[in-house]
């Protein structure tokens, strides 16, 4: 489903002259219908990787492929519609203030040119695949966090994405807020076969909901694990010292 063929994405160093590598070269395979992982320490790369799955940081080298789509080889016009498959859930949800919340899930329908009707009808799907029906006409600040995050879910939901792309989507929750918004996105992939990269730096969050994981470390890809039934086994020196820190 993704294939990153040798993406690699530096920065002006953030003192002197010179670059400073956020993504090594890397390649990746993430199979269609998986729960897939990018865990590791902040500043790690894991946000400039998952980014790069949907060009919103361009790569300095690389393919990126989507389904059927090279979109390293897109114009503007192709990569924006590209990305109308491609769903993402922000750390800090990203809802808009002043809409209420099904003109939030409404918002990327309108966007693509959707009926009015048509909209309708998707957005009181979505939000009840998240549990938040009875919540369509209140406005953002009106919600908890959690049921923030599952609005900023509804709404990456709404145009069928093939992919959603999650950015620390639990960090700024509590556990069991963390627990509800893991299980939605866990009905979205068993339900829809939306294939989910997310990207973390708790390893119960692996635990929970990821088929797979890779552990990142200074723009480096260092392991990947496959998750079975909550149990991985991880070896590299980078993946213990996050599971010892939760322990
Ligand atoms: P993580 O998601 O693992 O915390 P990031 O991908 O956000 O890591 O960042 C990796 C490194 O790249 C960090 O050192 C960060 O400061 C740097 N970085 C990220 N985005 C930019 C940017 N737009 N400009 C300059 N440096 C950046």
């Amino acid at each position: 489903m993704i294939e990153l063929d040798s993406v690699h994405k530096r920065y002006p160093a953030p003192h002197g002259s010179g670059w400073f590598d956020a993504v090594h070269p890397t390649s990746l395979h993430i199979r269609a219908g998986e729960v897939f992982g990018l865990i590791g320490h902040s500043g790690a790369g894991k946000s400039t990787l998952l980014r790069l799955i949907n060009l919103l940081e361009r790569p300095d080298g690389g393919t990126v492929r989507v389904g059927d789509e090279v979109l390293t080889a897109l114009d503007a016009a192709g990569l924006r519609k590209a990305r109308q498959h491609m769903g993402m859930v922000f750390q800090q949800f990203n809802l808009m203030a002043n809409r209420t919340v099904a003109g939030n899930v409404a918002f990327p329908l309108e966007i693509a040119g959707w009926s009015k009707a048509d909209i309708q009808t998707r957005v009181a799907e979505c939000l009840e695949v998240v549990g938040l029906e009875h919540r369509a006409q209140h406005y953002p600040a009106q919600l908890s966090g959690g049921q923030k995050q599952r609005v900023g879910i509804a709404r990456a939901l709404a145009p069928n994405p093939k992919v959603i792309l999650a950015d620390e989507p639990t960090s700024a929750l509590d556990p069991q807020t963390t627990r509800n918004v893991l299980e939605c996105l866990e009905s979205i992939n068993t339900r829809f076969g939306v294939t989910i990269v997310i990207v973390t730096h708790e390893m119960r969050v692996v635990r929970t909901l990821c088929h797979r994981a890779a552990v990142m470390d200074q723009g480096h890809v260092v392991e990947i694990a496959d998750v079975r039934d909550g149990e991985f086994r991880m070896q590299s020196p980078q993946a213990l010292a996050l599971l010892a820190e939760e322990a």
